[in-house]
């Protein structure tokens, strides 16, 4: 992308791993993308290949083996990946967010054990709320543990856990009832190691095949039941009961902008494919290009991609100074989602009856884009957050 998207200020650190990044997309991910996400296959030479550059350790600290980069390198990269293949960046999504929460809220000997085998890639995280009967309505939680002992057992059902066969550590957010009145203040984050697989992969511990999706396809995503499996007690996150639903939050919050960079990265690569078919596709002797109606399409998606990236680096760069970043984070996902939504379905109408087409790259995008606006909590969850953190800045004195 020559003009859209850039993004000002970058260290050449930053410029080099982008670069890197970039060209991997361009060589090992697009060109082989379609036909793996159509026959549902997941992406083990290219996950092997992003385990080779180092990107499961991206943000983990240097001390512990990572490359302790910022999140805005992260989201950039989330974005350069995106616009090849959103899967594979959800194959790092949910281990950048567990790596997340260790770091910055597990106990010392829980950043030994774990960060320095996540940086490499050879343990892989995957994180769990949601269950059957809840998403958005996270306090809400049923699953349960019961302190037996040195362990805690646990019961119920958790659903749609991004890379659950794949992963090897799960961050499980269970109730625990510590006798608080708020219902979230019940609820504890457990680390719960298992093997890759499907079926009972430990006592009482079983993950169900894959969930047939619509779209983002080739990556796992599972149920996983608990009936009486036992977690000792040192796997509680940060080893203090009733926090969970804080330190998920937080996990959550940095998702949010990994969200909106992979909206950007499908509205780019929707916009690319669009501005070269209407180039070349010619009605009434002329470029499609130069019918105005299509033109006008093409500037006005170019805005969009514009304008969420830049929100998606504005909410980024906040964090990383360490400034708030909750109503940021919450536009940059519900603007970046929306609009990948738009851009992909004018891309489509710009393809004419070939996008309906498998043949054609925004057939899968069209797919995908519909998922953005629901992982990470849906646009009308980005709107609570939005108003709520704005009515209290904004509050009459
Ligand atoms: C492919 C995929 C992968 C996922 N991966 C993960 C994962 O790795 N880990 C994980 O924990 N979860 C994951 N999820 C779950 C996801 O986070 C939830 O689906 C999402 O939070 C929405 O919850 P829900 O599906 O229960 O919808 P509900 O909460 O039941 O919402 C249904 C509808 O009601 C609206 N709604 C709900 N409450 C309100 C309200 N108060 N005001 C206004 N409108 C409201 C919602 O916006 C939505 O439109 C995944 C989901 C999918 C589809």
């Amino acid at each position: 992308m020559a003009r859209l998207a850039q993004t000002a200020g970058l260290t050449e650190i930053q410029q080099e791993i982008l670069s890197t990044v970039k060209t991997f997309v361009d060589k090992e991910i697009i060109p082989h993308a379609t036909a793996l996400e159509h026959a549902d296959t997941y992406p083990q030479d290219i996950v092997d290949g992003m385990k080779e550059m180092g990107l499961f350790g991206l943000t983990i600290p240097e001390e512990f083996g990572g490359l302790g980069e910022s999140l805005l390198t992260y989201a950039l990269v989330v974005e350069q990946i995106a616009r090849g293949w959103m899967s594979v960046s959800g194959v790092i999504n949910t281990h950048f967010i567990v790596a997340h929460m260790i770091t910055h809220h597990g106990t010392d000997e829980q950043k030994q054990k774990y960060l320095p085998q996540m940086a490499l890639g050879e343990t892989r995280g995957s994180f769990s709320m949601s269950e059957p009967d809840l998403g958005s309505d996270v306090a809400a939680i049923k699953t349960k543990a019961v302190q037996d002992g040195d362990d805690f057992v646990i019961d119920g059902a958790k659903m749609w856990l991004t890379n659950g066969g794949t992963s090897t550590l799960t961050a499980v957010l269970v109730k625990t009832d510590e006798g608080a009145e708020k219902p979230y203040q019940n609820l504890t984050c457990f680390l719960v190691e298992k093997p890759v697989g499907y079926g009972e992969v430990a006592p009482g511990l079983i993950v169900p095949g894959k969930i047939d999706k619509m779209g983002y396809k080739g990556v796992d995503t599972t149920e996983m039941v608990f009936k009486g499996h036992r977690v000792p007690a040192d796997r509680i996150l940060g080893g203090k009961r009733g926090g969970g639903f804080a330190q998920m939050m937080d996990g959550v919050e940095v998702g949010r902008v990994n969200v909106a960079a992979r909206a950007c990265g499908i509205s780019i690569r929707a916009f690319e494919l669009a501005v070269e078919y209407a180039q070349q596709r010619s009605t009434f002797g002329k470029p499609i290009a130069q019918h105005q109606a299509i033109a006008f399409k093409l500037a006005e998606m170019a805005t969009k991609v514009e304008a969420a990236h830049l929100m998606m680096v504005n909410a980024a760069r906040l964090k990383d100074s360490g400034e708030r970043f909750d109503v940021e984070s919450g536009m940059a996902k519900l603007i970046a989602s929306e609009y990948c939504a738009e851009v992909t379905q004018e891309s489509f109408r710009i393809h004419g009856g070939y996008g309906y087409s498998k043949e054609y790259e925004i057939e899968r995008l069209m797919r995908e884009a519909p998922f953005l606006l629901i992982g990470e909590g849906t646009s009308e969850i980005q709107k609570t957050i939005i108003s709520r953190g704005l009515l209290k800045e904004y509050k009459l004195r």
